[in-house]
């Protein structure tokens, strides 16, 4: 009777992995669909220099187009990591917000910089830096019009190979972020493998800023070790005044967060930058 019981549990459980798997695969047959179907778009938000409150880029941000709902990054980035499938959408995304970066600084001859998000799988995709650099071309961009933001995990998961492309990458002039820093195993370590342009601090670091001494004094010290190195330091998820207050005090160039603004669709930067690209701050 027991080995009975342990195979009906056995079996319930080859079912829900069974259940797991077949959903996963169906959620990429999705997600290559949408692709074809152009059901992806992007959203952008603003980044701002928090001495002038003045935009000086925005993020390109992903979302899913799904029954009129749209589908927020985490849900499908990493099923598209898992596929591949983010290696011609990161394409996708790549060229359509750098298309649509050229024509805003086209209209206006703003300064107006890009930043847009990679994994890992896209980095070390072959033909990467070949890639990046012709839709740069094809737009007509500067290469340091744009930033690519890589969380850590890419230096962890295959270090020296996504090194030697992020070098190559940054050769071409394209700027480098670290996202979500602070978060990650041994951040410091990886300012060293590295040329980094810009550390994101990350958002729970702004969120319990003021709160816990402790935040406060990390947050103030990768201020400082970004200014000393020569980084640009941004601050992510700023949600409230006082927290803008505290980083203005603390000498953070550079912020992003709710409070400055959400991430809009493609018209509401036209509006932005077609207006004065300063904020409300
Ligand atoms: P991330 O790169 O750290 O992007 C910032 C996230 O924080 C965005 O979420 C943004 O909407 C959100 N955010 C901005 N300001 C605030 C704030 O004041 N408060 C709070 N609570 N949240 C704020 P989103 O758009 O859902 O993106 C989540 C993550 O998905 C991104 O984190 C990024 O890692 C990934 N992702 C987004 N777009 C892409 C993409 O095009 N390619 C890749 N590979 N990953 C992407
Ligand atoms: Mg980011
Ligand atoms: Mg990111
Ligand atoms: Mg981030």
């Amino acid at each position: 009777a027991k080995e009975e019981g342990g195979g009906g549990r056995l079996e319930l459980y080859a079912a829900h992995m069974h259940a797991k798997v077949v959903g996963r695969l169906e959620l990429q047959t999705e997600l290559r669909q949408a692709l074809a179907d152009n059901a992806f778009t992007l959203e952008y938000q603003p980044v701002v220099n928090l001495e002038t409150s003045r935009v000086t880029a925005v993020e390109a941000l992903v979302r899913w187009r799904k029954n009129g709902q749209l589908v927020p990054p985490d849900d499908f980035i990493a099923p598209a990591e898992e596929s591949g499938l983010i290696v011609p959408l990161g394409e996708w995304i790549l060229r359509e917000a750098c298309q649509k970066v050229a024509v805003w600084r086209g209209t206006t001859g703003l300064d107006i910089r890009l930043s847009v998000n990679i994994s890992v799988k896209q980095v070390l995709s072959p033909r990467f830096v070949e890639t990046v650099a012709g839709v740069l071309a094809e737009c007509a961009l500067n290469a340091d019009v744009l930033t690519m933001e890589v969380d850590e995990e890419v230096l962890l998961e295959n270090p020296g190979q996504a090194v030697d492309r992020l070098a190559e990458l940054r050769d071409l002039g394209v700027r480098l972020a670290i996202d979500d820093f602070g978060m990650g195993y041994a951040s410091l370590a990886h300012l060293r493998q590295l040329r980094v342009d810009e550390i994101k601090i990350d958002r729970s670091f702004i969120r319990d800023l003021g709160g816990d001494g402790t935040v406060t004094l990390l947050t103030q010290t990768i201020i400082r070790l970004g200014q000393d190195l020569g980084m640009q330091v941004t601050a992510e998820g700023i949600e409230h005044p006082r927290q803008l207050d505290r980083l203005r005090a603390m000498g953070c160039a550079y912020g992003q967060g709710f409070l400055v603004a959400r991430p809009m669709p493609a018209d509401g930067v036209e509006a932005l930058v077609g207006g004065e690209t300063a904020t409300a701050l």
